[in-house]
């Protein structure tokens, strides 16, 4: 099962990745989380990536597209797995595409979330990028370039649509039954 979670920043996609990748034992694969373990260990990639993230910017596609390459060919994720937070560009999704082949994805799963109700999330979790300003620049981005992956995906019939609000373990389960 190998499965994708889009959404925009704070709408819980990390969180959630998580608990369904544990229910069915596959790896959670997050570009964000990462980057942030490189940062937390200092390595040159972290100290590349650091000022960037820190802007709400995107990470240089040479960069982020090596990473995953190497983390989807561990032997763990040889079953499936679920990415969080990649593709996030068109010309990722083109990367993804050589990686996996153009069917590679079984499902892609869209979080609905209220833009009110993501940024007093974002606001209360105090992450290293959660400042305001970077949210604000992390939503424009997201929206200029991660919505068109919306258009590519549903010409693919891959999309589903999961409403995020609310309790996390409601969603959880929301999730895992659109899942079947
Ligand atoms: P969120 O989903 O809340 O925006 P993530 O943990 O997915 O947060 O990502 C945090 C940051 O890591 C992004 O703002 C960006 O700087 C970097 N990043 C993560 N994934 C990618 C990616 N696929 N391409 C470029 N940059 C990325």
């Amino acid at each position: 099962m190998k499965l994708l979670f889009i959404g925009p920043p704070g709408a819980g996609k990390g969180t959630q990745a998580g608990k369904v990748a544990a229910r069915l034992g596959i790896p959670h694969i997050s570009t964000g989380e990462m980057f942030r373990d490189h940062v937390a260990r200092g390595t040159p990639l972290g100290e590349k990536v650091e000022a960037i993230m820190a802007a709400g910017d995107y990470v240089p596609d040479e960069v982020t597209v090596a990473m995953l390459a190497d983390r989807i060919a561990q032997p763990d994720a040889s079953g499936g797995f679920i990415l969080d937070g990649f593709p996030r560009t068109a010309a990722q999704v083109e990367s993804l595409d050589r990686l996996i082949g153009e069917d590679g994805l079984d499902e892609v799963i869209v979080f609905a979330v209220d833009e009110r109700e993501l940024i007093d999330r974002m606001l209360s979790r105090a992450r290293a990028d959660d400042s305001e300003d970077t949210i604000r620049n992390r939503f424009e981005i997201y929206q200029e370039q991660t919505q068109p992956l919306l258009d590519i995906y549903d010409a693919r019939r891959l999309i589903v649509t999961v409403d995020g609000s609310g309790e996390i373990d409601e969603v959880t389960d929301r999730i895992l039954s659109l899942l079947g």
